[in-house]
């Protein structure tokens, strides 16, 4: 989420605080390091991802945690990184009404990218499940040239 303020850089959150119909969210500049309160609805997030089969279902914030989590494990990335990442794709995902599993996976990919590459590869191979382990190396190569 972008800050208030300086309207840049990414924010952090320092307290986040559950009542029956609302979450407080106190959050702090990375930028600028000044902090702000959001609020936020459970009807903020009431989003239907669609998946490549066709089916949908509700968009869980704790499904994009649990599996930023599991890419994440024993590489740089730590939990306030997994929060930024969640964050980043609640940024997407915020007012819509419907949205692709695709473009939430693209999110947390690229997302992921720019922290860890281990992370990356590890999301990537689950959630494009790749085809064959040709397309796999080709994005392992793609990486590596990158660098
Ligand atoms: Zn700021």
């Amino acid at each position: 989420m972008k800050c208030i303020y300086c309207d840049e850089g990414t924010t952090k959150v320092v307290d986040t605080r559950e009542s029956s119909d609302k979450i407080r969210r106190r959050r702090e500049c990375k930028n600028c390091r000044r902090r702000f309160t959001t609020y936020e609805t459970a009807e903020d997030l009431e989003i239907t991802v669609t998946k490549r089969e066709g089916e949908s279902e509700q968009f869980s914030e704790e499904k994009i945690r649990n599996g930023v989590g599991r890419a994440a494990k024993k590489t740089s990335i730590d939990e306030d990184q997994i929060e930024e990442v969640v964050e980043a794709v609640k940024d997407e995902v915020r007012g819509k009404k419907q949205i692709k599993a695709s473009e939430i996976g693209e999110v947390v990919k690229s997302e992921l990218k720019k922290r860890d590459k281990v992370a990356y590869i590890r999301f990537a191979s689950v959630y494009d499940s790749f085809e064959d382990v040709e397309s796999f190396e080709e994005e392992v190569k793609e990486l590596q040239n990158n660098n």
